[in-house]
């Protein structure tokens, strides 16, 4: 395993040696994370009774214009405007439950990560820290503790805080979170719908789309945003391959059923590698956009991407699952009711960030916590927690982070960085090139893909 770079040796030792401040759990302990169990585990099963909002509005198009993608039919359950899953219901805490929820150690690190980044890549006067997809606004909650603790080091720099979040029930609980509720909504800045500072005094942004997002240096996170990006499903047949559409069942009233098309579609075209081994292919391309976006960003104006969700590298076929109240859910009942998911694809990443940046990873979420110095920090907290019920949270969820069997094997680190951040000229090219890089922080082997 790599050693702690230096410099994240030394802001471990400041930021998170001194403080000791234990943010209360007041729920969650026993629940479950959306764990990379793969489709076709126990599901729950749905409420049937009437359709909802999202059914009813799908049935009418099915009927009138036929099956749907797979994506089509995920981008509708979740973000229908008026009534999708996040729009309306939010999910994080009451459906499924995530590593920044379950402990404050998890976005303390990932804040040092940044800062680290921050001073490795020659400490800029200015950068923002965009969040995809912030959730109830924990993790940057926490990674704005862990600035304010470094706040002589940033005391130079500019820091701004933009999230990107379409659900309007979950903006307001971030807007709570971070800055106690007090933000103005449709600033004279346009393109934000709302604005607000956070309790340290940091501006902070929210936007819809990465691309209302102002361009300059920045440091960008998704923490399980791309597996809520609707995906396209592929089933080889002998004929050749074809698409898994969603339909009306014929059998049972109000009832949808997966059907393959009949032919090839523009997705099967486009999407489907001519080298592909595997029998069925999950691909998003939303993700796929993204990363182009954000390594076009990085490339341009510097800076980095954290990715941290769980997937595989190129290799899973069905992993689409819905979890509602905690359980594996259907999901093609109830849309709009349950959150629904599928594992990232890593491999598909780093193919869509080729030439333009670096990549890192990806890395298991226990590999990365532990580079970055998860054992300190508890040993840090139980040291200064008195009570035997707190101490006993700590390590509970610790070993939920951790621990391979729960969230510490299916969840990796995934990261963007400029090409020169890991790859210095040889000597040859630049005589003058001096020590070598100081190592990303988190990551094991470095990899130049
Ligand atoms: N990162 C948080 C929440 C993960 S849930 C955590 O780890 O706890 C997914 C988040 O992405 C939610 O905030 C949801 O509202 C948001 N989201 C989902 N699809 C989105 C989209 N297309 N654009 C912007 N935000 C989206």
């Amino acid at each position: 395993m790599m050693p702690l770079p230096q410099a994240c040796r030394a802001l471990l030792a400041t930021a998170l040696g001194l403080a000791g401040r234990y943010r209360l759990l007041c729920h969650h302990a026993p629940l479950a994370a959306r764990l990379c169990s793969g489709a076709g585990g126990k599901v729950e099963a749905a409420g049937s009774g009437e359709a909802s909002g999202v059914l009813r509005h799908l049935l009418l198009k099915l009927r009138a214009t036929g099956p749907v993608t797979v994506a089509e039919y995920m981008r509708e359950a979740l973000t229908n405007p008026g009534q999708g899953y996040y729009t309306r219901r939010g999910g994080v805490g009451e459906d499924f439950i995530t590593s920044p929820e379950i402990s404050q150690i998890f976005g303390e690190l990932i804040g040092i990560w940044y800062i680290s980044e921050w001073m490795a890549m020659g400490k800029q006067n200015a950068f923002q820290l965009v969040e995809l997809g912030p959730g109830t606004g924990t993790l940057t909650d926490d990674i704005l503790r862990v600035f304010s603790q470094l706040a002589s080091l940033l005391s130079k720099c500019d820091v701004s805080i933009r999230l990107v979040e379409v659900s309007p029930k979950l903006s307001a609980i971030q807007a709570e979170m971070l800055t106690g509720g007090k933000v103005q909504s449709n600033p004279e800045n346009k393109s934000a719908y709302m604005k607000g500072i956070s309790k340290t005094g940091i501006p902070i942004y929210w936007y819809r789309d990465i691309q209302d997002v102002p361009q300059g240096y920045s440091f960008y996170l998704a923490h399980e945003f791309l597996d809520a990006l609707p995906i396209h499903k592929f089933q080889r047949t002998e004929k050749g391959w074809r698409e898994v559409l969603v339909d009306i069942d014929p059998e049972v009233p109000d009832q949808l059923r997966f059907v393959l098309s009949p032919s090839r579609t523009p997705a099967t075209e486009n999407f489907i590698q001519p080298e592909e081994t595997r029998d069925h292919v999950e691909v998003c391309p939303e993700a796929g956009v993204l990363i182009q976006r954000l390594a076009c960003r990085i490339e341009k104006d510097g800076g980095a991407a954290l990715i941290a969700d769980y997937g595989h590298d190129g290799t899973k076929t069905d992993t689409f699952r819905g979890f509602r109240n905690h359980k594996l859910h259907d999901v093609l009942k109830a849309p709009g009711t349950a959150d629904l998911t599928a594992d990232v694809d890593f491999s598909y990443l780093r193919k869509m960030a080729e030439g333009r940046t670096a990549t890192l990873g990806p890395i298991k979420q226990r590999e990365f916590l532990k580079n970055m110095g998860i054992d300190l920090r508890l040993q840090v907290l139980l040291q200064n927690s008195r009570d035997s019920a707190t101490r006993e949270q700590l390590l509970h969820s610790f070993d939920m982070l951790m621990n391979p069997k729960k969230m510490g094997d299916c969840f990796h680190f995934f990261a963007l960085l400029p090409h020169h951040r890991v790859v210095r000229p040889t000597k040859k090219d630049n005589p003058q090139s001096k020590s070598p890089l100081p190592p990303v922080a988190g990551f094991g082997e470095l990899s130049l893909k």
